[in-house]
């Protein structure tokens, strides 16, 4: 049988209990789908997908890793199976309309299938979901010779599609991107330069790979006024259906720390011949239709980080369960047998922070999918909600399940004591596969700068009134259960504090000290995690505590409701409390980290 990596109870109880996604199925888009029973039906094929052709493989694609050889890149053979079983399952065009050959399910149920996948083989899913990422761009943007060309082959996972930004000089400031672009006559433009660290650039698992490629017009304005979207194929597509060398080269794969099955390419564009590209939308507008994607982008790598911590955590709870160590402080008696590490308080406590970030993390990724759908099917006030909730949200589901991610999977391998430090647990490389999520699609620094100084203040900071309101709805609903009550209070606490918080560095933002206003952004991002989540625990609690009020629930699911009060109350105890010395740092008057005349790094 396979070991743990999810709980299909917990997805299904986030998804249709506590986000209740099944309303989304009354919607005119999604009514074609059916109801709960449908969309259980889907996540357990996923689910049978992921266990049988994604999970046995984890660990080998880890230790058989890509690698740049005689001039290409060598994948692992499975790559070509998982492709294969994603795609002829209907995965890559599961959001895309009837009407251009989907199935058009709800976001939230891709999304949902997507993090069975992650949290089966976060390698093998990340081809997955950048081609479907590249997939939506030429939909959403392309013209229709592009989408008749590109699209077909693409769904069917033939061709492998890429997203094409950073460069050596340019990581987070895509303004200084230079690679060109230059206008030919028969319409389409010769590509030059170089990008790096570009995600599935090539493998064997398919025929040709398609660059959605950031890039510069000759003479087009700076920063990222002047860059246009691209597709650009590794080979061209001829009217008989053969392929032709399109000059790009993949001159590297770089070796890296973890998620080493997945190919981390360096592309050249435009030597020793010309690189077509074919422009996509209308000149200039490519970085504005990038960030379109972004926020399914960026939900998806707390998503993939939520994933991995949950695999890392069932791997952990797995070990404790089986591990004898030591006796209880309360009974010394070395005639006995040693007691199972799980009855240890302080490895107890380790399980219970992680199952806390993994869990509450989830909820957060659901809530996010959640308006990410209404946003695309409401109108009026409602899409603008949706829309500013989303705005706000999204850095920060991309930034707590990848930090307190990364601290929970060091707490799991913590669990496996010396044995976590071998090549023989896998706790190791869930390690290494998650230390990449705080990093790309924007660094943690990155997030918590849009946050603080774009999210906060747009629209005269509507959308964090939004979220605030989004979180006084819920800490109202808690106040109902007396039980639940502290919880709430805690919880209205800390958002009060962060108004204080919020107030105290504006005061900076009013006097032009913008330095100072962002200079502990990230401090202010991890508070903002803390009460987003404590809100997201909350909210399942009340579910727990209503489903435990009835009667005739099984013994299996009143522990499954119990375990999730216990989780809620130690997250209140020991996670939230956190947001208090954060207040003190943040609002402490020496701000050390801004640059004074006398250099003190050295
Ligand atoms: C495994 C992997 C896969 C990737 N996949 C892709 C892909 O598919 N496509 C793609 O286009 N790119 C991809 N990237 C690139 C990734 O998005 C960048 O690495 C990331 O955006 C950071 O850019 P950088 O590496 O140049 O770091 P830098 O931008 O140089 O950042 C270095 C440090 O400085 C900080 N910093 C930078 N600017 C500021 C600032 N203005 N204020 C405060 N702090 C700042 C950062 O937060 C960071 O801590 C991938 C990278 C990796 C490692």
């Amino acid at each position: 049988m396979t070991r743990q990596y999810i709980s299909m109870e917990n997805l299904r109880f986030l998804l249709f209990e506590v986000h209740e996604i099944e309303k989304l199925t009354t919607y005119s888009r999604y009514a074609h789908v059916g109801g709960k029973e449908e969309l259980n039906f889907l996540l357990d094929a996923a689910k049978g997908i992921a266990d049988k052709e994604m999970f046995p493989f984890f660990k080998e694609m880890d230790s058989q890793p890509v690698i740049h050889k005689d001039g290409r890149i060598h994948s692992h053979p499975q790559l070509k199976n998982i492709i294969k079983a994603v795609a002829d399952a209907g995965w890559y065009t599961a959001t895309t309309d009837i009407e251009d050959g989907g199935t058009q399910l709800p976001y939230t149920i891709f999304a949902a299938a997507h993090l069975i996948f992650e949290a089966a083989n976060s390698s093998a899913q990340g081809y997955i979901g950048v081609s479907t990422g590249s997939l939506e761009l030429i939909s959403s943007f392309g013209n229709e010779a592009l989408k008749k060309i590109y699209m077909p082959p693409m769904m069917e996972g033939k061709w492998q599609g890429t997203m094409a930004l950073t460069e050596p000089q340019a990581g987070s400031s895509l303004s200084d991107i230079t690679t060109a672009a230059e206008p030919v006559s028969d319409g389409s433009y010769h590509i030059t330069g170089q990008k790096i660290f570009i995600s599935a650039g090539e493998h064997e698992a398919c025929e040709n790979f398609i660059h959605l490629t950031l890039a510069r017009i000759k003479g087009a304005p700076a920063g990222t006024k002047g860059i246009s979207l691209f597709v650009v194929p590794k080979y061209l597509p001829s009217d008989d259906g053969s392929l032709q060398n399109n000059n790009l080269i993949c001159a590297a794969d770089f070796q890296k720390m973890g998620q080493r099955g997945y190919a981390t390419t360096h592309l050249i564009f435009g030597e020793g011949g010309p690189t077509k590209g074919f422009l996509v939308g209308e000149v200039n507008r490519g970085l504005s239709y990038m960030f379109q994607m972004m926020n399914a982008a960026r939900i998806a790598v707390g998503q993939t980080a939520a994933a991995v911590a949950s695999a890392a955590y069932y791997n952990a709870l797995h070990y404790a369960n089986e591990r004898p160590q030591g006796r209880l402080i309360s009974d010394k008696d070395l005639t006995k047998e040693q007691t199972l590490i799980i009855n240890h308080a302080d490895v107890r406590r380790m399980l219970l922070m992680q199952k806390s970030i993994v869990e509450g993390s989830l909820s957060l990724v659901v809530e996010c999918l959640k308006w990410y759908d209404l946003e695309k099917i409401l109108d009026g006030a409602e899409k603008e909600k949706a829309f500013l909730l989303l705005e706000i949200l999204t850095p920060i589901v991309k930034t707590y399940p990848s930090e307190a991610g990364i601290v929970s999977v060091s707490n799991a391998l913590q669990v496996f004591g010396g044995y976590g430090f071998t090549m023989d647990f896998d706790a190791q490389q869930y390690y290494r596969d998650i230390r990449i999520m705080s990093i790309y699609e924007g660094t943690t620094g990155i997030q918590s700068m849009d946050l603080l100084g774009r999210k906060v203040t747009m629209q005269s900071g509507k959308a964090l009134q939004m979220l605030a309101g989004e979180i006084m709805q819920t800490i109202e609903e808690a106040s109902g259960f007396e039980d639940l009550l502290p919880y709430s209070k805690a919880c209205g606490a800390a958002v009060e504090k962060l108004q204080k918080v919020l107030q105290y560095l504006q005061s900076f933002a009013i006097k032009g000290e913008v330095e100072l206003y962002m200079a502990d952004a990230n401090l202010f991002m991890e508070y903002c995690g803390l009460v987003t989540v404590a809100w997201q625990w909350l909210k399942q609690a009340v579910k727990a505590h209503q489903a435990l009020q009835k009667n005739d629930i099984p013994d299996h699911q009143k522990d499954f409701y119990f375990s999730k009060l216990e989780t809620m109350k130690f997250y209140f105890k020991y996670e939230l409390p956190k947001t208090e010395s954060l207040a003190i740092t943040i609002m402490h008057t020496d701000k050390m980290t801004i640059k004074k005349e006398r250099e003190i790094l050295m």
